[in-house]
């Protein structure tokens, strides 16, 4: 029988992100785990292996698309109201028990995650991206650190039709991996899961690697933008998110930081889901610690004035949010703060154009949303 390994293991091309090293093995720099991999063997993500001395990687398909909301991903100060075309490839570094997207990034580890991948080419999908009205393109579902080499193909083809680029990751990345990403990513978000390295451990992963990469993405110039799943009794103690948001405001106080509620999911089905009061709790600590902005997510409508974006000089109102739709933008052409002139960072358009759709939806289910505007105010 042809398993999905062996369907992947043909979909395939020589990866940039290595190192020979002797008695044919390599070295993989795609993600912070830095494999060294022996001839005939894969890496910790399953998805690249050495076959020969030569380190082959994921190409040539995806194993979802989905039309989002920018504000999903989350981001929220990039664009609002922007269609973000977002596709994944599968398997991933880490093997997070209460994953939301187990069924792409554990594919090759858990044989109930079942999902095909799909051929796709870099001008089929930037092509289809276009067609339905996105103005940016995000690699995500699976980490896509570990198939950098085929969202840099997408991008290239993305930016020379006039589109910007995301990715969505659990940052464990590395010098070189950034270095690779850097001219042809715009947005990146990171998932920062926990500020202790026992955590992260059990998640496959470690804690230095991540906080490295959070550290450089601002320094490189990418627009970061972070968030924090909260899991009741995993990473929600006082303790650790006024670390974590500490680490965040020392790098810079103007990152935003997406706190957001857990809810039963894939193996980790004990923890109650995360209720309001964890939300509020946690985004009043990441305000005490410096943060400018602060973001309650995944509980729209409960977590009070914690879905808008204000002014950090005047708070003034700037982005008002429910859920992922925008109800009022306020922000001058330059992304100013219209009462006091204030600069709000980001990246931001020179006018609101509307929201092409508040929910995901997947292209060729449905038509093409009309385009929607903000509420009069
Ligand atoms: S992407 Fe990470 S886990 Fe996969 S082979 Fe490379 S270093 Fe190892």
């Amino acid at each position: 029988m042809t398993t999905l390994r062996d369907i992947l293991s043909e979909r395939v091309r020589e990866g940039d992100l290595y190192e020979k090293l002797d008695r044919n093995r390599v070295r993989c720099y795609a993600c912070g785990h830095c494999c060294p991999i022996p001839d005939g063997q894969p890496g910790v993500c399953k998805v690249r292996f050495n076959r020969g001395g030569t380190l082959y990687v994921p190409w040539g398909y995806v194993g979802g698309v989905q039309c989002d909301p920018i504000e999903k991903k989350p981001f929220f100060h990039a664009y609002p109201g922007a269609l973000a075309y977002s596709f994944g490839m599968l398997g991933c570094d880490l093997h997070c028990a209460y994953c939301q997207n187990w069924v792409t990034s554990q594919a090759l580890r858990d044989p109930s995650a079942v999902s095909p991948p799909l051929h796709a080419s870099p001008e089929e999908l930037v092509a289809q991206a276009i067609g339905l009205g996105a103005k940016v393109i995000v690699s995500t579902y699976n980490e896509p650190l570990i198939t950098s080499e085929w969202a840099v193909a997408v991008f290239q083809e993305a930016k020379a039709a006039g589109l910007l680029t995301g990715f969505v990751s659990n940052g464990n990345g590395t010098p070189q991996v950034l270095e690779y990403l850097r001219p042809w990513v715009d947005l990146y978000k990171v998932d920062l899961k926990s500020f202790d390295d026992r955590h992260y451990r059990q998640l496959g992963g470690r804690l230095q690697p991540i906080l490295e990469t959070i550290r450089s993405l601002y320094a490189m110039g990418f627009w970061l933008e972070i968030v924090t799943l909260l899991v009741p009794g995993f990473n929600d103690s006082d303790d650790e998110l006024t670390r974590m948001a500490e680490f965040l405001a020392g790098i810079s106080p103007d990152i935003p930081w997406h706190v957001t509620a857990f809810h039963k999911d894939y193996k980790m089905t004990d923890p109650d889901d995360t209720p309001p009061q964890t939300l509020l709790r946690a985004a009043e600590i990441g305000r005490r610690a410096g943060l400018r902005f602060v973001y309650a997510g995944n509980l729209p409508g409960r977590a009070g004035d914690w879905e808008n974006t204000r002014c950090p000089n005047c708070s003034e109102l700037l982005i008002e949010r429910y859920s992922f739709r925008v109800l009022r933008y306020n922000l001058t052409p330059t992304g100013g703060c219209p009462s006091c002139g204030h600069a709000i960072p980001g990246r931001w358009a020179p006018t609101f154009e509307g929201q092409i759709a508040s929910t995901p939806f997947l292209p060729g289910r449905r038509r093409r949303p009309a385009r929607f505007s903000i509420l009069p105010s």
